[in-house]
């Protein structure tokens, strides 16, 4: 029923060969699902929901039918600077393991892990690439705009705010300009797998929520996949929205969050959230407001910020 395995994803410039443990759930009989976590290190919550999954299934092992494939710690370099990228001296190139799938065993060490972290994916016939957003981060699931399977797999893993993400020629400029084609996420339903990224809450901590929330929706995500017997928890209320409405930095300075606005309100075009000011001068440079009606998914709550970042996302309506 369980296999664990050694994998070496890469060899650092001293030697050592990185790994990481692959699990493997099933008999092979029907769907496989790949799921990883921790590929950006310090989103240590889905590492734990693999751990609790695991327990869960050992005691399911006669409900369980197809093939899980589980890697709680796809990147060990970031999760051991316990970051979001890789040093400098390991990949320039692509600090950033989501940015290069489906990897390239001949190129960069990340583009080399994802490689040979893709032999595995790049069978399934579904991933869940789970991620954690910060506390100023509301929980949702991202999947591909206008893809009925990706959405149906999002709405199996339960998290009440689904965001679509358009690709490819459909998207806008910053997710050219962000490299978002080797999320992957985007490289595998490309490549005809359905795949979500859940964003559950509060990296560099485990919190129960979070846990609960991620562990719950992996069970619906079996369960919609008919690899655990019964139906997936009636997600009625989940609406889907549109991802990157985002209001930016009209310019660099120390972001004031003094407004009414919170994770999750629902707002209107002109709803003060805060000031952007010069620290120096104490002048004023952008009295930040929303744009746009939607609910409010991500806050930056980090102060210091530069001209063009993001300070607020909120999420549209989905017409589809
Ligand atoms: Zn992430």
């Amino acid at each position: 029923m369980h296999d664990a395995e050694r994998v070496t994803l890469a060899r650092l410039p001293s030697g050592v060969e990185l790994e990481t443990t692959v699990h493997t759930y099933g008999d092979g009989d029907g769907p496989t699902l790949y799921v990883q976590a921790a590929q950006h290190g310090r989103e240590i919550n889905g590492s734990e929901v693999l751990r609790r999954l695991h327990a869960e299934l050992l005691a399911r092992q006669d409900d369980f039918s197809g093939t899980l494939i589980a890697v709680p710690v796809a990147d060990p370099i970031t999760f051991d600077r316990v970051s979001y990228t890789a040093p400098e001296p390991l990949d320039s190139v692509n600090a950033n393991m989501n940015r290069c799938w489906p990897g390239d065993e001949d190129g960069t060490l990340h583009e080399r892990m994802a490689a040979t972290l893709w032999e595995y994916a790049g069978d399934a016939d579904a991933i869940v690439d789970l991620h954690t957003g910060g506390l100023e981060m509301l929980p949702h699931t991202v999947y591909l705009k206008g893809d009925a399977e990706c959405r149906a797999l999002a709405e199996a893993f339960g998290i009440d705010l689904l965001l679509a993400e358009a690709a490819g020629e459909d998207a806008d400029a910053e997710w050219q300009d962000r490299d978002f084609g080797g999320k992957l996420r985007v490289a595998a339903t490309q490549e005809g797998i359905p795949t979500i990224t859940p964003e559950l809450a509060h990296n560099t901590e485990l919190v129960e929520d979070a846990i609960d929330a991620g562990l719950a929706g992996m069970l619906d995500t079996l369960r919609h996949l008919d690899m655990l017997p019964g139906e997936p928890a009636s997600k009625n209320a989940t609406v889907a929205r549109n991802h990157l409405g985002r209001v930016k930095a009209a310019d660099s300075g120390l972001f004031h969050v003094d407004g009414p606005v919170e994770l999750g309100d629902y707002v209107e075009p002109g709803d003060y959230v805060g000031t952007l000011y010069d620290p120096t001068s104490y002048e004023a440079l952008q009295e930040v407001t929303v744009d746009r009606e939607g609910i409010v998914y991500s806050l930056e709550r980090e102060a210091t910020v530069t001209a063009g970042s993001n300070l607020v996302g909120v999420a549209l309506l989905l017409e589809e």
